[in-house]
């Protein structure tokens, strides 16, 4: 079975394979373009529209890509790049080598996701799953009914002349949430982070339900703003006299929301990550044999492994210093680091 280990990334020692390394590597796969999935690599695999966002976000680098279910063969590996849900691009890493399979699922989603590819699930031998909500307290609602709570949200601050703030990261959630209200045909205005993604989208073929504007401080009014969660305590957002700000992530369900969100108005739970019962049920289908949690809850192993499955959650390399001290503010259900990085 392929070694696997955490070092600043996922490592793979026995093919010499990086995947999603936080620190700069000579070659690394990318399962999307996050923040805490990339680096300034000399070069990069990854789907094509992951490379165009990397490029936007860190600039220059060697790239080689593969389009979703295109199997290349590097000879002691072949890789193939399965959607995975979360956003535009983003791809769960499928590793063959000695006969085995490997799937690496990054950050996923199972939900279909209005404004990407839907998530696709692939027999393996082992998977190695991010295991964010992985927690039975965090079963997300319908997504349609959490979109009617944003549509009266919206609607009610709108009747009563504030002006709607919905906080998402710049790239996958925002374009999720522009185009929930697009279908309803509100008047949406962009951050320009939240802009230049969005712009790229549609250079990358996603077809939004209307026409959105680029955040101007004079035409807010019956407009919804869209901004990254972090701008909330900027003069953008605080010099809003009349606001109303909505803030949509999983972390919704936490206990501790109240506390963390307490500057917001109203916290609903959409999610670009798959719920417990997602990354149960992907655990389930792929049929793997060996499941390897990371990224986020370590009793999501225990909970696993109470279900039937063989698991166990990813400890850092003893080497990996940096890995450990970024780890544990950055993944470890961190609700409030989840909402700064995008
Ligand atoms: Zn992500």
């Amino acid at each position: 079975m392929l070694r696997v280990e955490y070092r600043e990334g996922l490592y793979l020692p026995d093919i010499d394979l990086w995947l999603d390394a936080d620190g700069p590597r000579d070659r690394c796969v990318i399962s999307h373009a996050h923040s805490d999935h990339i680096a300034e690599h000399r070069a990069i695999v990854s789907t094509p529209e992951t490379a165009r966002i990397f490029q936007h976000r860190r600039g220059e680098a060697e790239i080689e890509t593969l389009r979703y279910f295109e199997r290349r063969d590097y000879g002691r590996y072949a890789l193939t790049l399965i959607p995975a849900g979360h956003c535009l691009g983003s791809a769960m890493i499928l590793v063959e080598a000695d006969g085995e399979r490997l799937v690496y699922t990054g950050d996923f989603k199972l939900r279909p996701n209005v404004v990407a590819e839907t998530a696709v699930i692939v027999p393996c031998d082992t998977l190695v799953t991010e295991s964010t909500f992985g927690e039975p307290l965090y079963r997300f609602p319908p997504d349609v009914v959490t979109a009617e709570r944003l549509y009266a949200a919206v609607d009610r601050a709108l009747s009563d002349d504030r002006v709607p703030v919905v906080l998402a990261y710049a790239l996958g959630k925002s374009q999720e949430a522009l185009e929930l209200l697009l279908r309803r045909g509100y008047r949406v205005a962009l951050h320009g982070s939240v802009w230049n993604v969005t712009e790229i989208y549609r250079e990358l073929g996603v077809e939004f339900s209307g026409a959105y504007e680029k955040y101007d401080r004079e035409r807010l009014k019956g407009r919804v703003l869209i901004t990254p969660p972090g701008c909330r305590k900027q003069p953008m957002v605080q010099n809003i006299e009349r606001r109303y700000i909505i803030m949509l992530t999983g972390w919704a369900l936490s206990k501790s929301a109240p506390y963390m969100y307490k500057d917001v108005d109203l916290v609903l739970p959409l999610s670009d990550h798959a719920d417990f019962d997602d990354l149960v049920r992907l655990a389930r289908e792929s049929g793997a044999g060996r499941i390897i949690t990371m990224h986020g809850a370590p009793k999501f192993a225990a909970h696993l492994r109470d279900m039937g499955f063989v698991a166990e959650h990813l400890a850092h390399h003893p080497g990996s210093t940096k890995g450990a001290k970024k780890q544990a503010p950055k993944k470890a259900s961190n609700a409030i680091a989840q909402t700064l990085f995008d």
